[in-house]
């Protein structure tokens, strides 16, 4: 058979079956259609449309942070420093002894005695104070979480009743024997026996704060330090003393 009988075979073939391939064609395509627009709704789309975008936001939980702002909570300070604060040494030092650490002989050797005594010389919820000169920032971990949670709730307490941000100050940590020496040459009336040698113990300064936001020069900041202090102390995590002469709220853990 030569080629061009062939071809004339097949023209004829495709004419006779011209109508069941276009019907097939039909077919095919309309299942391919069905196909991808099931797997549209299975597979979610990459860029969806801005009514999908309002749909999904809507669910997500609204931000609880307090609007200090709007409603700032009452500053309301404590009726009296000296009635709210009066655990005297005679108090402190029975939890001194029950929480703390022997004394330390000097910087040195608080340094060797880490699984004793926490560092506490970088912390965001307080400072250290610059000047602070005779003793060293080292706290029984007790002491330390105290601490650190009065930070802390300092700085949220100001939050909620609108007062810029401040962080308090700490003056003075753990005596060595050293430094209780040096403060003995200085000053005779300094006690052998403070609270201080303990590493249960350390002072937060009353008129004097390293600010954050803007500077507050008035007694707000000593007032909402003192509800904080109380709180804690009535708790039952603290015995705080208020000393007039130093300028600051002395502390000890219990
Ligand atoms: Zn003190």
């Amino acid at each position: 058979m030569r080629i061009w009988q062939i071809i004339l075979i097949f023209v004829a073939e495709m004419r006779r079956l011209k109508k069941k391939i276009y019907y097939g064609a039909c077919a095919l395509t309309f299942a391919m259609l069905a196909v991808v627009r099931q797997c549209a709704h299975v597979l979610p789309d990459d860029n969806p449309t801005e009514d999908e975008v309002v749909v999904e936001t809507a669910h997500l939980p609204t931000p609880s942070l307090p609007k200090a702002s709007a409603t700032p909570h009452p500053i309301r300070s404590v009726h009296s420093y000296k009635d709210c604060f009066p655990d005297a040494q005679d108090v402190q030092i029975v939890a001194a002894h029950r929480w703390g650490v022997r004394p330390v002989r000097d910087r040195a050797q608080a340094e060797e005695r880490k699984d004793e005594l926490v560092f506490i010389g970088s912390n965001p919820y307080y400072q250290i104070d610059r000047g602070m000169a005779s003793s060293i920032p080292y706290l029984v971990p007790r002491a330390a979480l105290l601490l650190q949670d009065i930070g802390r709730s300092y700085l949220d307490s100001l939050f909620v009743k609108g007062v810029p941000l401040h962080r308090i100050i700490v003056t003075s940590v753990l005596r060595s024997e050293e430094d209780v020496r040096n403060l003995q040459k200085r000053n005779g009336n300094a006690s052998p026996e403070s609270c201080h040698r303990f590493g249960t113990t350390f002072d937060i300064a009353y008129n004097r704060y390293a600010h954050v936001g803007r500077p507050v020069t008035n007694d707000t900041l000593k007032w909402v330090l003192s509800e904080v202090l109380r709180d804690k102390r009535q708790q039952g995590r603290c015995y705080i003393r208020y000393e007039v002469k130093q300028g600051c709220f002395h502390i000890t853990t219990r």
